[in-house]
């Protein structure tokens, strides 16, 4: 009855949580503790966390780091943020959607490529295209320690022939070395979510050549675009420059059995070396 819009908790009037903004807050200091720790920052490290919150990791992070970029797309979160940390300059909130943003354009153009750590309790409502975003710049990153709902996180361990296997799966596997590090129960958080979720971290591998992530991220995007269809039949449904690719590669068929893999195989079993050999036969 009655609810109010804010309630007082402490020095701070703490506006409610947002469920449109995936905002469950990590409410057991344990946990934010572990995810940090895993982090193995270094005195000088610039850490850039993605959706500070409530600060339940970012205060942390500003203990052990040089430098934390924080970018929260909740102005009335980055208010409070701002006020909580305006005695450390070491830490930058900055008021943003990540997806609209260049992580260059927060943390600087001076950026060494390979020294940020990133640190993030995802929004699961968008955690695919964030770690998407990730795998596009992870030049950048020495390590990404990030919160995932459980069933996403072992979609990124699934195995080839498993049916867990995925897009965001070859994608990951592709760009880092990935290990799940532990379960976080629902309990954990305020509001408490549905899900079970666990922290995940990725370790970015060196880049491959120019112009061959897309290649390799358009055959698996058109390859799982159908899950329960053989690749074969999902790459003959590719439009547009994949398409004109695979015609250039002599057709799906004959594509898939340059790189001998099996004719009626489905995208989720292929390795992901299986998938590198496709894109460099279309390359
Ligand atoms: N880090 C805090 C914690 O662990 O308690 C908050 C985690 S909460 C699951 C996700 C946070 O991401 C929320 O603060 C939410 O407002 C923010 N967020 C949601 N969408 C965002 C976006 N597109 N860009 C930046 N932050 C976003």
């Amino acid at each position: 009855m009655g609810n109010q819009k804010h309630h007082h908790d402490g020095q701070y009037r703490r506006p409610y949580a947002k469920k449109s903004l995936g905002q469950n807050f990590l409410a057991d200091p344990s946990y934010s503790q572990k995810i940090v720790s895993a982090l193995g920052i270094l005195g000088e490290d610039t850490v850039l966390e993605i959706g500070p919150g409530r600060g339940a990791l970012t205060g942390l992070l500003a203990e052990r780091a040089g430098r934390v970029v924080a970018v929260e797309i909740d102005r009335d979160l980055v208010s409070v943020l701002r006020d909580q940390f305006r005695d450390l300059p070491s830490v930058e909130i900055i008021e943003a959607d990540f997806l609209d943003i260049l992580p260059t354009e927060v943390l600087g153009d001076q950026v060494v490529p390979g020294s940020i750590k990133v640190a993030a309790n995802l929004p699961y409502y968008i955690s695919t295209a964030i770690l998407r975003k990730l795998f596009d710049h992870r030049h950048l990153f020495s390590r990404i320690v990030v919160m995932l709902q459980k069933e996403v996180a072992l979609r990124l361990a699934a195995q080839p022939g498993t049916s867990d296997r995925g897009f965001l799966t070859v994608l990951v596997e592709h760009g880092f070395d990935s290990e799940v590090l532990f379960d976080v129960p629902a309990g954990a958080f305020r509001p408490v979510p549905k899900v079970e979720s666990a922290v995940v971290s990725l370790t970015p591998k060196s880049s491959q050549p120019a112009g061959f992530d897309e290649l390799l991220v358009e055959l698996a995007s058109a390859g799982f675009r159908q899950k329960r269809k053989t690749l074969r039949n999902n790459l003959r449904s590719a439009t547009g420059r994949t398409a004109r690719l695979i015609e250039s590669a002599g057709g799906a068929e004959a594509l898939i059995g340059a790189c001998g893999i099996e004719p009626n195989a489905r995208a989720e079993d292929l390795s992901c070396d299986q998938w590198r050999a496709l894109a460099r036969e279309v390359s």
